[in-house]
């Protein structure tokens, strides 16, 4: 199979120039880099512009509810764990209503991939700022300067226990297809930035801002990996080697206005992922996980346990 096949023929009805654009055609080139098979993968959208992504794929896809996307993805993940599950949806979505299940998918490090889509505004509903725009500024759809200060998805991925953590550039589809390759492999809970500009609500945060200038007299944006930068927790690493990871991806994580990094900040492959925990509970998990389970019998009846369920719980 190649890219095409995993784009859907419909209509997509992004702004022109919207960074999403970019975004979609890193994933469908990584699906195709890594051959996975389309009814292998599930791709759940939150609410907003970025959240329209599974309809324009080829791939099964669900466009569930505002800040819900990552329970959707973690409960198909749970259901049927031989699924490669991509979650979808913008800083708006993930950081203000659905700030409580970043941290929580985080904590669990369930093997799914979460691509948030950071463009500082509400693009769907006008353009208000949402929680990465910095205190301060003010987009042209805003009357007023945004009071609030804003969140860090980095510092909050790393935080809430994510193992592999990145930062991507819409139009950068090069970079962002391989850093989404990396999150796919990666076993456990993944998180990837994209930093997307929406031509049409933020004027601050555009093309020619992020190719502008910094203090290196190139653009802003730069390459951890080309700067030397080693993100992965090494094998049996001690208590000090592992503060130090956690320590300079904080620092990388506040670097923003002149020098943006992107690439990979964090990555810890040696903590265990979370359906090889169930199995250690309950070892038929992973070889009859609920998506394999009969649910009904040979006569057409429920074929559910529910009193060995409810026994199971009590004890
Ligand atoms: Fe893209 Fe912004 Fe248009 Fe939404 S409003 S489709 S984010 S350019």
């Amino acid at each position: 199979m190649d890219s095409n096949d995993y784009a859907a023929d419909v209509v997509n009805d992004w702004c022109a120039g919207c960074g999403d654009f970019g975004i979609l055609r890193a994933l469908e080139k990584a699906l195709a880099a890594l051959q996975l098979p389309l009814h292998q993968v599930a791709v759940f959208g939150g609410i907003g512009c970025s959240g329209k992504t599974p309809y324009y794929l080829n791939t099964n896809g669900i466009h569930t509810l505002h800040g819900r996307v990552l329970p959707f993805a973690s409960g198909a993940k749970l259901a049927n764990p031989e699924l490669t599950v991509i979650a979808i949806g913008g800083d708006g979505d993930g950081l203000a209503i659905g700030a409580g299940h970043f941290a929580n998918a985080g904590r669990r490090n369930l093997d799914i991939t979460y691509l948030l889509f950071n463009n500082g505004v509400y693009g769907l509903t006008k353009g208000q700022a949402a929680p990465t725009l910095r205190q301060g500024e003010q987009t042209k759809a805003m009357p007023r300067e945004n009071i609030l200060s804003h969140l860090n998805p980095i510092m909050l991925a790393l935080t809430s226990g994510f193992t592999w953590i990145s930062r991507g550039y819409a139009y950068n589809i090069k970079q962002l297809q391989s850093l989404i390759e990396g999150a796919i492999a990666h076993k456990g809970s993944s998180f990837l930035e994209v930093l997307q500009p929406c031509p049409t609500y933020n004027d601050l945060n555009d093309k020619q801002w992020y190719a502008g200038t910094g203090v290196t007299g190139l653009s802003r944006l730069y390459s951890l990996q080309e700067d030397d930068y080693e993100s992965c927790v090494p094998e049996g690493a001690n208590k000090s080697q592992q503060e130090q990871k956690i320590a300079q991806c904080v620092i990388k994580a506040q670097e923003w206005g002149q020098r943006i990094p992107l690439g990979v900040f964090y990555q810890n492959p040696h903590r265990e992922e979370m359906t090889v925990k169930i199995n250690q509970q309950q070892n038929t998990y992973q070889v009859f996980p609920p998506a394999k389970q009969p649910l009904l019998d040979k006569d057409n009846r429920v074929a559910i346990d529910w009193q060995g369920l409810c026994r199971e719980l009590v004890l």
